[in-house]
């Protein structure tokens, strides 16, 4: 069965970003309404020991996100177990349609739909993910203090990640599929000058090695794109850093991206192109992508939310 909902605030997404948004919304009393998504609690859900959340020392990320949600809920959000498929930001107020059937309409909305790392799509990488095979250097690179490293991808965050990296590792070797480095060349000249880092050219990487008791890289096989011939390149920790996909599904089409494809916010803001939708988190973020930085940005865009909100006319009675 069909239904219609109005909010004044839509938040579609429940990680850091869209529970934070949900915090601040509802204590400026704007009863906000928020969609968790296919993933509720969002990516953290899919990790072990976070140790980067401040006042946490170590949290599972399971817990810390329901504890997010039992905050958000606590303040007065409604949440709701759906997802949304689609969204007009043609006009206000803006309508969502969701996969249960319900049409919810909104005053302003906040997206928070995330991103997702790119993978291989190799079953060993499926396999030895959270035992040796990590997309976030930040998030993980702690956990390979004295070790060897392999980072596979040639663009800016393979660089990026691969020069973090140094900081733990006894050696990183960069794999990369062709013979020159997507990466602005600041970055290049950085990485051919560290001393702790090798790069492999032209090649790409077949299979994760490791074992299984206990579960743990030992090194991947690399294979030359051109001769077919096969290199193991031992590491007990392997990064892929070959680019991420912001969940941008719902809004390709209406709001300004950029950077391969996240929402353009403007500067300092969570404004997007359209007034009245704001985005926060990772979906408008490729540089930090940080639990700590979209809750940040869930902060901004309810607080942004709230002063489009106020600055809009108040509706004239109907008079009888
Ligand atoms: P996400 O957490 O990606 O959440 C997106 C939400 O949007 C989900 O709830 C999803 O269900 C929802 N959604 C998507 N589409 C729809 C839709 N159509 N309708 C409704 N809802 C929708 N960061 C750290 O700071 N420290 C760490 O230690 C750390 N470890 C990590 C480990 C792993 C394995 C991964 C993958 C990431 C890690 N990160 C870490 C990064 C961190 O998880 C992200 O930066 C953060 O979760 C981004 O938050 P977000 O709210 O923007 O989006
Ligand atoms: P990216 O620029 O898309 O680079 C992805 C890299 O991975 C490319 O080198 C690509 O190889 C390689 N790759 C893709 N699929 C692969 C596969 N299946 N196997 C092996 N290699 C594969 O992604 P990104 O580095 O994450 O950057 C995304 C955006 O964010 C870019 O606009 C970037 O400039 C920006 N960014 C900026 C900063 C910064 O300003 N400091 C930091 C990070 C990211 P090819 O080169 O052969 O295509």
């Amino acid at each position: 069965m069909s239904d219609t909902r109005h909010t004044k605030v839509l938040i579609i997404g429940s990680g850091p970003a869209g529970y934070t948004a949900a915090i601040y919304a509802a204590r400026a009393m704007l009863d906000p309404v928020l969609v968790q998504g296919i993933e509720p609690g969002g990516q953290l859900t899919t990790t072990t020991d976070v140790e980067n959340w401040p006042g946490d020392i170590n949290v599972q990320g399971p817990e810390l996100m329901q504890r997010m949600e039992a905050h958000a809920r606590e303040t007065g959000t409604e949440i709701i177990s759906d997802i949304i498929t689609s969204l007009d930001l043609s006009k206000r107020p803006f309508t969502a349609m969701s996969d249960s059937g319900t049409t919810f309409t909104a005053d302003a909305v906040i997206l928070a739909t995330g991103a997702q790392a790119k993978w291989l799509g190799l079953p060993s990488e499926e396999k030895y993910k959270g035992f040796g095979v990590s997309a976030c250097a930040t998030c993980d690179g702690f956990f390979y203090r004295g070790k060897e490293i392999v980072v596979i991808g040639g663009g800016n965050t393979a660089v990026e990640e691969a020069l973090f990296l140094t900081n733990f590792a006894t050696k990183v070797t960069l794999i990369h599929r062709r013979d020159s480095l997507r990466a602005e060349k600041i970055l290049q000249d950085r990485l051919f000058k560290h001393p702790k880092i090798e790069v492999l050219w032209d090649h790409t990487v077949e299979e994760v090695l490791g074992t299984d008791t206990p579960p743990g890289v030992t090194g991947v096989r690399a294979k030359h794109v051109k001769t077919g011939k096969t290199t193991d390149v031992p590491c007990e920790g392997f990064f892929v850093a070959i680019g991420h996909a912001p969940a941008t599904e719902l809004v390709k089409d209406q709001l300004v991206l950029h950077n391969g494809g996240y929402v353009k916010v403007h500067p300092g803001t969570t404004e997007t192109s359209v007034p009245g939708v704001f985005a926060a988190g990772d979906l408008t973020d490729h540089v930090y992508r940080q639990a700590v930085t979209s809750a940040g940005m869930g902060c901004m865009a309810a607080l942004d939310a709230e002063r489009f909100l106020s600055a809009q006319p108040v509706a004239e009675p109907v008079s009888a």
